[in-house]
């Protein structure tokens, strides 16, 4: 995806308030970020672990961000092997979490949300890459390419955000 600044970022948020959208801690790292083999932005917030927020670019090169919140009790002391929505990576202690987005609209104010099983560091586009591998490995017999992976985890992602404003 196309490298964001820090207004792109506050300005793309889909489910949350102006006001909270300008209390995002957004990364500080912006220009290291690996933006070419990225297929969102995602990250935890450093001063609200509860917290994660990915930012996507739409195929019209659209930004739409989502705030995320981590649903208590799923990303730490859990053991069993789970497997993320997204990606399709499997991770076992705590490296997926179920995470909950508020819908967008009318949905998003009478406190509807959607909830997703996601890794945790919100770090899929390098998972579906290679570039980054769990300590579980691969136990999923995976004969799709690289390629056809980005498809899929951008597939996955595109249904994701769709369902936000059903
Ligand atoms: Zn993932």
């Amino acid at each position: 995806m196309r490298p964001l600044s820090e207004s792109d970022i506050r300005r793309s948020f889909v489910n949350c308030s102006k006001g909270e959208a300008k209390r995002v801690n957004v990364p500080r790292d912006l220009e290291e970020r690996p933006w070419d083999d990225l297929d969102f932005l995602g990250w935890r917030d450093p001063g609200a672990p509860e917290r994660g927020y990915l930012v996507a670019e739409r195929d019209d090169g659209g930004l739409v961000g989502v705030v995320l919140r981590a649903a208590p009790g799923t990303s730490r002391g859990f053991t069993a092997r789970s497997m993320c929505s997204l990606c399709l990576t499997t991770h076992s202690g705590g490296g997926v979490a179920l995470m909950t987005a508020r819908r967008t609209g009318e949905a998003g104010r009478q406190g509807n949300t959607v909830g997703r099983y996601l890794c945790t560091e919100l770090a899929c586009s390098l998972y579906t890459r290679g570039k980054k591998q769990t300590a579980v490995g691969g136990d999923l017999e995976e004969t799709l390419t690289v390629d056809e992976k980005i498809v899929r985890t951008r597939a996955n992602l595109a249904a994701f955000i769709g369902t936000l404003s059903e």
